[in-house]
């Protein structure tokens, strides 16, 4: 069964009528387990997509079901807890919680997942260590680059194991270096835990990571093919 399948999905934004739509027509399935890296100029509708898939906006007409349920159907706090539980974000704009420290941060996800304490603190200094982040572990998001509050959402995201890893340009704010440990870092989660990798990219040696590529272009998808 599909992780994932997106059946004729339509997106308007309704903000501006002059505008064109965000995406038309577009069909996408996704086994357990595949890396799927979506490709396309700015404004072809990746982040929109993306959105969908993770239960964060509704088409405006089509299907998007998860794990064979239509999240159509599903009422609020069953989306919520589903996307707790299930799903790790790494969006663009970090949303990480100002008023938390970097631990606090990560940590979050093992909260709602009601992980005792001992454990989820192993595994909070874990992933910190992973992304280079434990000396920073008591500071605020606010007194850190760029590239480090995007370390602690790549931290908070994969920190409960998700089932589905969503990720939109995760690596954009970042130097090759730390990218390149990013990208393995989600590669990991896809070999131990089966973690399904959708994520979007500009740089094709990021798409390299992926087992197939998804290109589109004017909100339609243009090619899916297998990775070379
Ligand atoms: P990409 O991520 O590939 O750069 P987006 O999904 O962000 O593309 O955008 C697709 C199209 O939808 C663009 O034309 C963009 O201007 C438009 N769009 C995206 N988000 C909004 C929004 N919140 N309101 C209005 N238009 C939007
Ligand atoms: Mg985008």
């Amino acid at each position: 069964m599909s992780l994932i399948m997106v059946r004729n999905v339509h997106k308007h934004y309704t903000l501006d009528k002059a505008d064109a739509p965000a995406l038309i027509d577009v069909s996408l399935e996704v086994s357990p387990g595949e890396r799927v890296c979506l490709m396309g100029p700015s404004g072809s509708g990746k982040s929109t997509l993306l959105n969908l898939i993770g239960c964060i906006d509704s088409p405006t007409s089509g299907a998007v079901v998860i794990d064979g349920e239509d999240t159509k159907g599903m009422g609020d706090a069953r989306l919520s807890e589903f996307r707790n539980r299930r799903m790790g974000f790494i969006f663009q704009s970090f949303n990480l919680i100002p008023v938390l420290s970097v631990f606090e941060n990560v940590e979050y996800p093992l909260l709602l997942q009601k992980m005792p304490a001992q454990k989820r603190r192993a595994r909070v200094q874990e992933l910190l260590a992973r992304v280079g982040l434990s000396d920073m572990s008591r500071r605020s998001p606010e007194n850190l680059s760029g590239g480090q509050r995007q370390r602690v959402a790549i931290a908070r995201a994969l920190v409960g194991k998700p089932l589905l890893v969503i990720a939109d340009e995760p690596t954009a704010s970042l130097d090759h270096a730390t990218g390149s440990g990013v990208m393995e870092l989600m590669m990991e989660m896809n070999r131990s835990e089966g973690s399904t990798l959708v994520f979007s990219t500009h740089d094709a040696s990021v798409s390299r990571y992926a087992g197939r590529i998804v290109t589109m272009i004017d909100g339609r998808i243009t090619e899916d093919r297998r990775a070379a």
